[in-house]
């Protein structure tokens, strides 16, 4: 039974990789686990990823629960509601952590609301505090942090927000089936085309050069997606040159896109916003090009070169091809 654990929970599609941001929130879940003196479960919905019970493992996972059903693959944000719920009406979990996807943000509020516990989205850093928990969260699209108090026994999303550690290493947890009668739920959202994600992802890359408003045009894109693989790295994007169609929106870069913390961030004609900022603020190290002094990017990047991105963006890709 889990009244006495910190229960992390996630789904996914794929049976290979594992599911967006699992390392984030077991990192958080262990970390708030330990504090509490309480177990910390991993509670996976839709098939099981190979790599589960290792990495279960390495975070001191004690009981990797498993629920396989066909309305979880791939899982629908009605059938993930209810397979939840059913498990908390089950087990009772001191309290759910979910890692912000898109999914997430559809499924954490809808829970709550349907077990009337508290929910508190865009999580950042957690506290225990007595028999409550402070969370640092994210709010108004970006520009402020605030700090949410709320009780044991509520659902709790969490963006990635820095570096995770290395987990250490510990034996392999086996996984634990459950299952929940989900022969009623109906998706009443339908997905009409996924987003194209094949290919590598943001999150992951190690090198991302993003490109922003300040290319000017459409075709200009070229030159970021020249230097990123000149660089052995990824093309990424601000939001407004999504919208406008220049680049698939698997390439936007910050609070309503990816998520990233590659080693080296260059952001090139993009004013630093906070709400592109929140998706690359982790980086190891940020390069700005953009030919306005004043522009808020210089505040988060350690070296800036001001100028006019068309005519820099040229030379940094013939410096990087030559070496
Ligand atoms: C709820 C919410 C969520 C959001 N989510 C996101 C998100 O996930 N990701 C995101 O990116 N934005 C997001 N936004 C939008 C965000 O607020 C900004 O509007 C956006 O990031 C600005 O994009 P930009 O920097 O490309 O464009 P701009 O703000 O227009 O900046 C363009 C920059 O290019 C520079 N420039 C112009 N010409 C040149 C040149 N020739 N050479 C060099 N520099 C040049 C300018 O000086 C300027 O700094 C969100 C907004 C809201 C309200």
């Amino acid at each position: 039974m889990a009244e006495n654990a910190i229960v992390v929970c996630t789904w996914s599609a794929g049976r290979d990789g594992l599911p967006e941001g699992a390392e984030e929130i077991l990192h958080i879940g262990r970390g708030l686990a330990g504090t509490l003196e309480k177990d910390l479960n991993w509670l996976i919905l839709g098939p099981l990823p190979e790599a589960a019970s290792a990495l279960a493992g390495n975070y001191g996972v004690a009981h990797l629960q498993h629920v396989e059903d066909a309305k979880l693959d791939p899982a629908g944000s009605d059938a993930c509601v209810e397979a939840i719920a059913a498990y908390w009406a089950e087990h009772d979990p001191g309290t759910l952590i979910v890692h912000q996807t898109g999914e997430a943000r559809v499924v954490a509020p809808r829970l709550a609301g349907r077990l009337g516990k508290a929910v508190v989205m865009n999580g950042i850093s957690i506290e225990a505090v007595g028999n409550n928990y402070q969370i640092t969260a994210s709010a108004y699209g970006g520009d402020t942090r605030v700090i949410y108090e709320v009780g044991a026994g509520s659902v709790l999303s969490f963006i990635a927000n820095a570096a995770v550690p290395e987990p250490g290493s510990g034996e392999p947890v086996a996984a634990e089936p459950l299952a929940f009668d989900l022969s009623a739920v109906e998706e009443r959202i339908k997905v009409v085309e996924r987003a194209n994600f094949d290919g590598p992802r943001l999150d992951d890359a190690e090198i991302i050069v993003s490109g922003g408003r300040g290319l000017g045009s459409a075709d200009n894109y070229k030159l970021i997606e020249e230097l990123a693989a000149a660089l052995g790295g990824l093309p990424g994007a601000s939001r407004p040159i999504v919208d406008d169609g220049w680049v698939d929106s698997s390439r936007q870069v910050g609070l309503t896109g990816r998520i990233t913390r590659p080693n080296l961030y260059i952001a090139v004609g993009i004013s630093g916003a906070s709400q592109h900022m929140a998706g690359c603020s982790a980086a190891g190290t940020i390069v700005a090009i953009n030919r306005d002094a004043d522009a808020a990017i210089f505040q988060y990047a350690r070296y800036g070169i001001q100028g006019d991105a068309l005519e820099i963006l040229p030379e940094l890709v013939r410096a990087a091809g030559a070496r």
